[in-house]
């Protein structure tokens, strides 16, 4: 903890960069206790850690921050530097009464009210969905950055990200989503964007990375970075992997999608190149893409026949009933409005449409124009295959 009241009701914030001379000889006349709890803290000013405010042994703060880690306090430090060097008005850990919340930092900028988190630790979903939902309701715009050693960029373009790494999905002003993360040790800000990702675990993505020096807060909350396209030939080396992999695990046996199409006569191996697709907005889905496209083909596109219609709803009543059963599951995704499992879909049926598969027959009406053909072998998966590298170049 960085911040502590005086018993006489003013606040003393270490973010202010005090001498040490200065500190012991405040902490020789002044007494000093925690703006949430109100109980008694501590100004330690040693020489390992930051100086900082820690409650006595024993004390029971809802809000502690005594396990806070040094490269917790460094980096809201660098943060909130960062910030006033801008001359943007920043309260270091700003407690906020009324919703009984303490962001990291506060901030006004362009008329807006910000809560900054920055989280190094584990949190819950749920406490991390409250938190949001609190900065939200009441005239916040949440900004967590994640700590960027729990970030894991495997190759150039492919990272590992679970659902808390997706917790810290946020939109730019432009609506472009994106996870920031911060390094305090090498003073410098990450983006991931461009998230596509292509099994439960691992996605594309574009990953860069902006010393703390050379931007501002405008490109921190509106990253420079280009939406990047997945080159499909890495997209199709990548599915293949994960389709390998998948099939290796023991759960394998048991996974009622694999038993599915073992059920249909179909296989993992020989399913046609229009099923697990890379979709702008497949992250709003926890499944990966490959087992949502399928169970849409199958309850969808293969009982129709060229010149049917299908609508918005059927789709959308046929995704349900497998999120129902969980066999489709969707993504938490507190910081971002109106998230709809029918986006990646309607996104899906776009590229569909332009592999001439489906048309578009009204606003909410699609029309098949073409079936989709399931490879009875590898010889005829191979055939289908090239046939679809052809309509995708043109
Ligand atoms: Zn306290």
């Amino acid at each position: 903890m960085l911040t502590a009241c005086t018993k006489t009701g003013q606040t003393l914030c270490l973010g202010n960069e005090y001498k040490k001379e200065t500190l012991l000889l405040i902490r020789e006349k002044e007494e000093f206790i925690c703006p949430v709890c109100g109980e008694e803290v501590v100004l330690k000013i040693g020489d390992q850690r930051i100086f900082h405010f820690a409650h006595k042994q024993g004390a029971a703060c809802f809000e502690s921050y005594d396990g806070e880690t040094q490269r917790h306090m460094e980096g809201k430090l660098q943060l909130y530097h960062w910030l006033i060097g801008q001359n943007i008005p920043a309260i270091l850990e700003f407690y906020d009464r009324e919703i009984e919340q303490r962001p990291d930092i506060m901030f006004q900028y362009q008329g807006k009210k910000y809560a900054l988190e920055f989280q190094c630790s584990f949190l819950p979903e749920q406490v991390f969905s409250k938190r949001t939902k609190t900065y939200l309701q009441n005239g916040y715009i949440p900004l967590w950055i994640i700590s960027n050693h729990h970030l894991q960029v495997k190759k150039r373009n492919i990272a590992a990200l679970s659902n808390f790494h997706y917790l810290f999905l946020r939109p730019s002003e432009t609506g472009k989503l994106y996870i920031p993360a911060y390094c305090p040790e090498k003073h410098c800000f990450h983006f991931l964007a461009s998230i596509v990702p292509f099994s439960i675990k691992n996605a594309f993505t574009y990953h860069d990375a902006n010393p703390l020096k050379q931007i501002k807060l405008q490109q921190l909350l509106n990253p420079s970075n280009p939406f990047k396209k997945v080159a499909f030939t890495n997209w199709e080396k990548e599915l293949n992997r994960f389709k390998i992999n998948w099939t290796q695990t023991p759960g394998a046996r048991s996974n009622s999608f694999l038993n599915e199409l073992y059920n249909r006569n179909m296989n993992l191996f020989l399913l046609p190149p229009e099923i697990g697709l890379p979709v702008p907005h497949s992250l709003y889905i926890y499944t990966a893409p490959i087992v949502w496209q399928a169970y849409l083909m199958l309850d969808v596109l293969l009982n129709k026949k060229p010149g049917d219609l299908l609508t918005v709803n059927e789709v959308s009543f046929h995704m349900n009933k497998r999120i129902k059963r969980k066999e489709i599951m969707v993504r938490s995704l507190p910081q971002l409005n109106n998230v709809s499992f029918m986006e990646p879909v309607l996104d899906y049926f776009y590229i569909l449409e332009r592999l001439g598969i489906l048309g578009k027959f009204n606003e909410t009406t699609f029309q098949l124009q073409q079936r989709i053909k399931i490879p009875k072998s590898n010889h005829e998966k191979e055939m289908a295959s090239f046939e679809f590298h052809q309509k995708i170049k043109g």
